[in-house]
């Protein structure tokens, strides 16, 4: 993902529309996927169209530099190219649900940093539950692999230069209103079932590894 430079483009889901059911369904992934996510490509293609100089540039780059961007762009690339950072980890960090827990170093980790998986679980869902508004809560881990909570805003990403992604739970509205309507709670419940965590300790393993 973070090596990749214009024009970007829509990555296919790494499992069926139907394989995260019952706790997101096929209706609710094609909006979230194939038009929310893909919107955000398209407009983040757009706002680079003119600017060759900024086409050259990784995502991450991009992310990690807004406020050296040409001005009438800076706002377009913070919010949609924050959106398709965000998509891309959210969809990749989910699979089927099999009740999987924590493993590797990561499972000692969240211990170490969070007393438990049941204290991590419910910091975690205390970020999502009570983030105002549309955003996102966020497990990352510093370069040393200490662990934390963050929340973020609209489609904005934590400092990427400090912080590496574990994984994110998106709680716009769009991402569980046909089938939860306001019951984000129930969504978030739902979304741990679905964490990959073999996928999260390979990330968490590799930190400061990738550029
Ligand atoms: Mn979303």
């Amino acid at each position: 993902m973070q090596a990749e430079t214009y024009p970007f483009v829509v990555r296919p889901l790494p499992y069926e529309y139907d394989e995260l059911m019952p706790v997101l369904d096929e209706e609710t992934l094609h909006y979230h996927h194939d038009k929310h996510y893909k919107t955000y490509v398209d407009n983040l293609n757009s706002a680079l169209a003119d600017y060759p100089e900024l086409q050259k540039m990784s995502l991450k780059e991009l992310l990690t530099n807004i406020e050296f961007l040409p001005m009438n762009v800076r706002v377009a690339i913070r919010n949609n190219g924050g959106g398709v950072y965000n998509h891309e980890l959210y969809f990749d960090s989910m699979k089927g649900v099999a009740g999987q827990d924590p493993v590797g170093d990561l499972a000692e980790a969240i211990q170490r940093d969070f007393g438990s998986y049941k204290q991590w679980k419910e910091q975690m869902k205390q970020a999502a539950v009570l983030r105002f508004g549309s955003g996102w809560a966020w497990l990352v881990s510093d370069a040393q692999g200490t662990l934390s909570i963050v929340q973020t805003a609209n489609q904005d990403v934590p400092d990427l230069d400090v912080y590496i992604p574990i994984f994110l739970v998106d709680v716009w509205e769009h991402a569980y209103y046909l089938q939860y309507q306001n019951r984000r709670a129930d969504y978030v419940e739902g979304w741990f079932e679905l964490i990959n965590w073999r996928k999260a300790a390979r990330r968490y393993e590799e930190r400061g590894k990738k550029k």
